[in-house]
């Protein structure tokens, strides 16, 4: 199948004067990646950030360290975000011809085309610029560029206001146990509520009503009373996804749906939990704030802003 794509032309000048500035003051590699949004057989690139945490990092080679990418990601909603890697090559001069798809950046390649199979590499040695894509081997594609990208004219939106509570009572023996748990409850939980009409499309105001999930609840917040060896989980959500679409229907909507609010659950949760790993024995009850999401309408792309919960955790034991 062929590709087309679309970058802006900010974005690529972005890309050359990282490269070349840093190929000129410390003579090494520097990667980083392409942000826009794929269609069925489109990408468009009208972002790029160079990575500024390097695993290591010289002159023949570059690896980014693997957070970075994981949090940029989650900085945009999902359908919208990182479509591509850049790499550079800074030897010009020294061979002749500098811009190639080398072997390690073709399983470099084959590694993130498994996520999408339009997905870019980009080469450059801070002149000269070839894009790739996977297809029996890495794949030259010639891009257009163009002066602006807009993703409100190539996608829809949609927000959609949730507000819900999910109550359990489980035997689980570590708080660190609660947010893996609580991802399969509430994967359960979506899956049974967005289903036929549970999702209801209001095109007229371009939002998103899951009547199932609108009520309840208060705060962000998650809290844990134990009782003997079983535990009582209260979380309670107020969130407000906004999904992007590129066709729209029922199908699409669903998954993206789905989709944005198991990442913010699953986001707000590690971060309030995911780093310790107390044990529930001798607690009497666990109370933490979650903090919440919002989506921004930015360009040249949606942002999603977290805004860290007020006050840490309480965590109060027995005796
Ligand atoms: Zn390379």
């Amino acid at each position: 199948m062929t590709v087309s794509v679309r970058m802006q032309r900010s974005a690529l000048r972005k890309i050359n004067m990282h490269v070349n500035e840093v190929a000129r003051s410390r003579g090494v590699e520097t990667i980083g990646w392409l942000l826009g949004f794929f269609g069925r057989s489109e990408v468009w690139v009208c972002d790029s950030v160079p990575c500024t945490r390097y695993k290591s990092q010289s002159r023949y080679g570059a690896h980014a360290d693997a957070r970075e990418e994981v949090e940029l990601a989650m900085q945009y909603p999902r359908n919208v975000g990182i479509v591509g890697i850049f790499h550079s090559h800074p030897f010009r001069g020294e061979t002749e011809h500098a811009v190639f798809h080398s072997a390690t950046d073709d399983s470099t390649l084959k590694s993130r085309a498994s996520r999408h199979e339009n997905y870019l590499s980009v080469v450059t040695d801070g002149t000269d610029t070839e894009f790739f894509v996977l297809r029996d081997g890495a794949q030259p594609v010639k891009p257009e560029i163009v002066e602006s990208i807009s993703y409100r004219e190539e996608m829809k939106s949609y927000r959609c206001p949730l507000a819900f509570r999910l109550r359990r009572e489980t035997s689980l023996p570590r708080v660190d146990f609660v947010p893996g748990y609580l991802e399969q409850e509430m994967l359960a939980l979506v899956e049974r509520d967005l289903r036929g009409d549970g999702l209801r499309v209001k095109k007229d105001s371009n939002t998103i009503e899951v009547p199932a999930l609108q009520g309840g609840a208060e705060s962000n917040s998650l809290v844990i009373t134990k009782t003997g060896s079983t535990a009582m989980i209260e979380l309670e959500m107020i969130l407000e996804p906004m999904v992007f679409v590129r066709g729209g229907n029922a199908e699409e909507l669903r998954t993206a749906v789905k989709n944005e609010i198991l990442d913010d659950v699953v986001f707000l949760l590690w971060n309030s939990l995911g780093g310790g790993s107390t044990s529930l024995d001798g607690v009497k009850s666990f109370e933490a704030n979650l903090g919440s999401f919002r989506v921004h309408e930015t360009s040249p792309l949606p942002r999603k802003i977290f805004k860290p919960p007020r006050g840490s955790a309480v965590l109060v034991r027995e005796g």
